[in-house]
């Protein structure tokens, strides 16, 4: 049954869209695209083989890692941006600049598209979040302010907005309220899934952070046919939706435990938890049983994915998974820093004179 929830607020769905015109369809195969911005969407879904083997149900991942720089939020940033163009807030070669607050792939995002558009992106981050995160923004050209950590997603917002009052050319983009995160997903991600699977997926299954991404794909998907079941997946250790009582877990980007303008929980059929270790866990078994590389939230989908795949009553049933983003950008947090420790210690061994091949 649905679950209670507020709706969205948002009026990011009206008469206005016409979905199947904002369908960009690249072809690459006989095309130069003209800016990294074209290649944005149109990630591919690829079926789960391994992991899967001998359940009744079906899992087919969307590799949103497949993105220019290799996360979902890659959707969003341009979303964003053009939104703020549609506007007249931003204008190439203007003097409006857009800002954010934001640590993750939002803010990643947003940088790579301002420098490819000619702007250049404020953000606010917590100092606490990885060196590589803020080399990465830094090498886009990002202007970064950082915020002590025991000021929390709190002192991000506070810093941005005064910033914001300073400096009256930057453009807050607000992910976590403009009605443009939630439309690019009705527009794209959504009509992408169903294109790719030809209308036999049956559950949509995802994380949220803002929402964005659920809400819109799942609002199209449910549109197309109303039986497609639309499951959120949550960390344990936060599980806001199933608890009502949020808390800190290592997934990150998903479950803020709280409820966004960007979220509409109305739409979800059912909500699943996992814990973040087994999570995690997925993760290194989709890096070596299905050469795929993906983030922490990637397998915190991918294990209610196969939760639901499990089930007897969906034999031969599609479920379709969100993974958002690429493991790479993780290197150094879990799941992958053991990894990386385990590299630091691996044995050398040194050549014998005889070993040594000959010149
Ligand atoms: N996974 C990761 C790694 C993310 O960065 C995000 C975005 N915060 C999400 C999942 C959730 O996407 P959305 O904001 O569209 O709900």
């Amino acid at each position: 049954g649905k679950l209670n929830g507020p709706r969205t607020q948002l009026e990011w769905h009206d008469g206005l869209i016409e979905q199947s015109s904002k369908l960009r369809a690249p072809d690459l195969r006989n095309h130069i695209a003209s800016s990294v911005t074209d290649l944005v969407g149109w990630t591919p879904t690829v079926m789960l083989n391994k992991v899967t083997a001998g359940l009744p149900g079906r899992v087919a991942v969307k590799m949103e890692c497949l993105n220019p720089f290799s996360s979902v939020k890659d959707r969003t940033a341009l979303a964003l941006i053009e939104d703020l163009e549609r506007q007249g807030k931003l204008i190439p070669g203007g003097e409006n600049q857009p800002l954010e607050m934001t640590s993750g792939n939002t803010g990643i995002g947003l940088a790579w598209v301002a420098a490819a558009k000619g702007y250049k992106l404020t953000c606010t981050m917590p100092s606490a979040y990885s060196d590589e995160r803020k080399a990465l923004l830094l090498a886009l050209g990002t202007d970064l302010h950082l915020t002590d950590k025991l000021d929390g997603p709190a002192g991000m917002l506070a810093r941005a907005s005064e910033l914001e009052e300073e400096n009256p050319h930057l453009m807050m983009t607000r992910q976590f309220e403009a009605a443009a995160n939630v439309r690019v997903h009705y527009q794209q991600t959504g009509p992408e899934i169903w294109s790719q699977s030809q209308g036999r997926v049956d559950f949509l299954v995802a994380t949220a952070g803002t929402g964005g991404t659920i809400t819109g794909a799942g609002t199209f998907l449910k549109e197309q046919k109303p039986g497609v079941e639309v499951v959120a997946v949550e960390p344990l250790e936060g599980a806001y939706w199933t608890t009502g009582c949020g808390g800190p877990h290592p997934v990150q980007g998903v479950s803020p435990g709280l409820d966004v303008p960007t979220l509409d929980r109305s739409l979800f059929d059912e909500v699943l938890t996992a814990p973040s270790a087994e999570a995690m866990q997925m993760c290194h078994r989709l890096a070596r049983e299905e050469g795929m590389f993906v983030g922490p939230s990637s397998g915190l989908a991918i294990h209610g994915a196969i939760q639901l795949a499990s089930r007897p009553e969906n034999e031969g049933k599609l479920v379709v998974v969100i993974a958002p983003s690429f493991g790479e950008r993780y290197l150094s947090s879990p799941p992958w820093a053991q990894f990386m420790e385990e590299a630091r210690k691996l044995p050398t061994k040194l050549l014998t004179e005889e070993e040594k091949p000959k010149a």
